[in-house]
């Protein structure tokens, strides 16, 4: 393993590239990144690099958003299967449909769509400043799209009406309510930190419902040593590796995404090689989808 480090650290400089990890990347992946965080801290990252080549260590949709912000450089998704379930839960036909029933609503997308999706939506928004980005919008009626639980974690927070579709994360609905009660049981002290895609039975017991990377700043600020973690599993490598003295406990093993698990460093090596599987947009939908991100990066 370590010779592959090696040689992707070599490559990296050659290349000029700058590799970007989500963090439900797998832990060696994390680690050989240049920066890991959220997709809200990713688009920033993405937006800022001076680099010429982004290695995107996530999923389709996350490598689609650093194409679409920085047409000049080169996108490589080290595995083109990597992709979101959620994001492939609604389609143009259906979103221009819920438009047509809802004249007078203004779309938001969940930055887990397609770059279709993003282009015929008014802005996009991610798990940590969704409902900033509601909350921003002066139409009082907003059509939601696509994760349901997210949609109504910020209909609870919001007067606005909602038109939510019913879409999901089919890792985050196995985090379930009676799986935390029962670590809470052995460990009465811990806090309960579960992402906002998690189902609202499960966000009920929870005692902060945040982003990754929410989730990471409030482990580091509380005085608490023990944490119940209600998302995907990859963060509790980044958890535990910022702070060493405290605890985490993921809500079940089980909850992995299987494709964010796709990109292994063997596959990092080969983009770095090959400049390949490389991600592209077409132009006139860049354009457009630009707009709907750049409105969003304006809003934090
Ligand atoms: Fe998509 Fe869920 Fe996997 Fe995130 S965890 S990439 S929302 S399927």
């Amino acid at each position: 393993m370590n010779d592959i480090i090696e040689e992707i650290k070599k490559l990296k400089e050659e290349r000029k590239a700058v590799i970007l990890s989500h963090n439900y990347q797998r832990g060696e992946v994390q680690d050989i990144a240049d920066f890991v965080g959220d997709s809200l801290e990713l688009s920033r990252e993405a937006a800022k690099t001076k680099a010429e080549v982004i290695i995107f260590c996530g999923v389709h949709f996350m490598a689609e958003t650093a194409k679409i912000l920085n047409p000049e450089k080169k996108v490589i998704l080290p595995d083109l299967k990597a992709g979101c379930p959620l994001a492939n839960m609604i389609n143009l036909n259906e979103l221009n449909k819920l438009k047509e029933e809802n004249p007078k609503a203004k779309v938001v997308c969940y930055i887990n769509t397609s770059a279709q999706i993003k282009a015929a939506s008014d802005i996009c928004c991610t798990s940590s400043n969704a409902l900033k980005v509601v909350e921003s919008i002066s139409s009082d009626e907003i059509i939601f799209v696509p994760d349901m639980n997210l949609g109504n974690f910020v209909k609870k927070n919001t007067k606005k009406k909602m038109i939510i579709w019913q879409g999901f994360c089919p890792t985050h609905i196995w985090i379930k309510k009676e799986d935390i009660l029962k670590l809470k049981e052995r460990y009465k002290d811990a806090v309960v930190m579960v992402h906002p895609e998690c189902l609202p039975d499960t966000i009920e017991v929870a005692d902060y419902v945040l982003s990754t990377g929410g989730m990471l700043k409030k482990a580091k600020e509380l005085g608490s040593k023990r944490f119940i973690i209600g998302t995907e599993n990859g963060i509790i490598h980044r958890l535990k590796k910022e702070n060493p003295e405290k605890e985490f406990y993921p809500v079940s093993k089980k909850i992995i995404c299987p494709n964010m698990k796709r990109i292994t460093l063997n596959k990092v090596l080969n983009s770095l090689k090959n400049l390949k599987p490389e991600i592209d947009v077409e132009e006139s939908i860049r354009i457009k989808e630009k707009v709907v991100i750049d409105k969003m990066l304006e809003i934090l």
